[in-house]
């Protein structure tokens, strides 16, 4: 195996971008796979987030591209389930060919169609897209995937699972059949298998090991919680956790910044370390954290990647990560060095499959723990406040104070009254805190495995199953408990198919796929079931979804 970048017969330009990075050493998926993209071979690669695989399928592409004089048409086509991983994944490639005169853009549902049409006409070498957009462009005929040479599925599981597996093997299908295919996957279930076997040629597989990991020193525990009360419930544990320094893990960069920001204004000494600081920013937030001048960091992965502090008393997952191996990193970073550390995780109805998953990979049951009432809150509170006190009075230093009291007792005040006024001055910033209610999370069917069986109901063969009943302008069956039924404007006259309605509504309104579950195409409008939690979430893009070649769709609450 190759240790070094420069022993994998990479051009001198690639080098260059890699070690401006800060890439030192390829990661594992990168020394195993890049060789093989090389030799023109297919790769079926199992990896995770945060493996590498970007630059593992990027560099060979963008290697392939500085040899053969590619001219301006679409080359390589990458497939992502989400939006947000196309516009990352292409940010990435753009930095990977920071050398190189190499056109890369993302597609994604809610771009306009003349921009991309533009973009396309001037030349664009690498798409990065979500298969229901790819696929609309190719019905338009606006794109054209005849001269692709290396096709990217990326993520294939959640792309199968969110629903796609049509649009995926269409879009396939309309790239030359001697094209070299590589697939990257958390999982391998038996639906990656048969879509390897049906488009890829004589693949060889990569199997990234996860790395075993024991966290004896950690105590995890998790709390159930709605999505809206997490600020709440993160507070309120700070208010009973004696922490020390402590790492909040939120999953994007905009949360780690308004969940840092929040902290603050409740009176929380924190700061936010995302890829959105510059390096010397970076520099000084970490001193600062270090030296304990900030107590608490709340981090995206990506940002604390590297990051080597031996005394962190707490980690927060504040969102659970979906992959467990994550987990096991993140709370890694307390219980060093022979100490103690305690590993929070806040999970919300629909993370309790993940929870599932982390408790196989780890072997371990995270318990869950009840939050504290308020009542705890408040005497957590008083017995700080007399703690304090006591350190003062041992201390012996508040000669101005005394003369204070002095004059207040010579004027008549009993003393005990004087010193219960001064508590209660003391205690007027707590006002300022007010402890935030956490309301109760209702446990339905719909969560946690029954939702899983919907979410693999929508895939592939099984999609027949939904009612496509004609529309009889009445809403249909009620929906199930948990889900709430809402309306979209457009039907099966306007050419819209579940796995876009699933793709287009959980990329736009940004939440998961399994957060969708009955769908029933009436001739002129659709009804959809959304999990409670998410609603908010899909009513507040109303007006801005697209499916197909229909825009600025209407998602409103159904009326029956
Ligand atoms: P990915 O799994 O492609 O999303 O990559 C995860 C993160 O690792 C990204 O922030 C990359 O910039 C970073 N990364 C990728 N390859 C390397 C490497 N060889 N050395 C250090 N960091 C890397």
């Amino acid at each position: 195996m190759t240790n070094e970048f420069s022993q994998l017969n990479l051009h001198p330009e690639l080098l260059r971008a890699a070690a401006e990075l800060g890439f030192n050493k390829p990661t594992e998926v990168q020394t195993r796979v890049i060789p093989l993209m090389l030799e023109g071979k297919d790769v079926l690669a199992q990896s995770q987030t945060g493996s590498g695989k970007t630059a593992a399928f990027a560099f060979p592409v963008l290697e392939n591209m500085i040899n053969t004089n590619h001219q301006g048409s679409v080359n390589t086509l990458v497939l992502t389930p989400t939006r947000e991983l196309a516009i990352q994944v292409a940010d990435a490639i753009a930095q990977y060919s920071r050398h190189q005169k190499v056109e890369v853009m993302p597609v994604y549902g809610g771009q306009h169609y003349g921009t991309s049409r533009r973009r396309l006409k001037n030349g664009v070498d690498v798409i990065v897209g979500t298969p229901g957009r790819l696929q609309d462009l190719i019905r338009q005929r606006i794109l054209d995937l005849s001269n692709v040479q290396t096709v990217i599925l990326d993520e294939a599981d959640e792309m199968l699972s969110m629903g796609f597996v049509d649009d995926v093997e269409n879009i396939l299908r309309e790239t030359p059949a001697q094209r070299q295919t590589t697939l990257f996957s958390a999982t391998l279930p038996k639906s990656i298998r048969q879509l390897a076997d049906k488009y890829m040629n004589d693949p060889e597989t990569v199997m990234i090991q996860r790395k075993q990991v024991t966290v004896d020193t950690v105590e995890q525990r998790y709390y159930l919680v709605n999505e809206k009360d997490k600020l709440a419930a993160l507070t309120r544990l700070f208010e009973i956790e004696e922490i020390g320094a402590t790492l909040v893990f939120t999953k994007t960069r905009v949360g780690s910044s308004r969940v840092a920001n929040e902290l603050i204004q409740r009176g929380f000494s924190a700061e936010a370390l995302n890829g959105d600081l510059a390096q010397d920013a970076r520099i000084r937030v970490l001193d600062r954290f270090r030296s304990g001048r900030i107590k608490v960091l709340v981090a995206t992965d990506v940002a604390a990647r590297g990051l080597d502090i031996d005394d962190i008393s707490h980690v927060f997952n504040f969102d659970l990560p979906t992959d467990p191996e994550l987990y096991v990193h993140r709370i890694g970073r307390t219980g060093r060095a022979g100490k103690d550390g305690i590993a929070i995780s806040l999970v919300t109805p629909g993370d309790k499959r993940y929870l599932g998953r982390i408790g196989s990979f780890t072997k371990y049951q995270i318990p869950q723990a009840q939050f504290p009432t308020e009542k705890d809150v408040q005497e957590r509170r008083e017995i700080r406040l007399l703690a304090k006190m006591e350190v003062w009075l041992e201390r012996d230093r508040c000669k101005r104070e005394e003369e204070m009291a002095e004059y207040l007792v010579a004027s008549g005040y009993d003393p005990l009254k004087v010193a219960a006024a001064a508590i209660k001055m003391a205690r007027g910033e707590e006002k300022q805190r007010p402890i935030e209610k956490i309301s109760e999370v209702r446990i339905n069917r719909s969560s946690g495995k029954n939702s899983r069986r919907k979410q693999y109901s929508r895939n592939g063969k099984n999609r027949k199953r939904y009612p496509n009943s004609r529309g009889n302008g009445k809403s249909g069956a009620s929906h199930e408990q948990g889900m709430v039924r809402l309306s979209l404007g457009r039907g099966r006259q306007h050419g819209i198919n579940p796995g876009e309605i699933v793709g287009g509504i959980a990329s736009r309104a940004n939440i998961p796929g399994y957060g969708i579950g009955k769908i029933t195409i009436f001739d002129k409008y659709t009804l959809l079931d959304v999990k409670e939690e998410y609603v908010s979430n899909v009513l507040n893009k109303t007006g801005s979804y697209h499916f197909h070649d229909q825009h600025n769709v209407d998602i409103k609450r159904a009326s029956n």
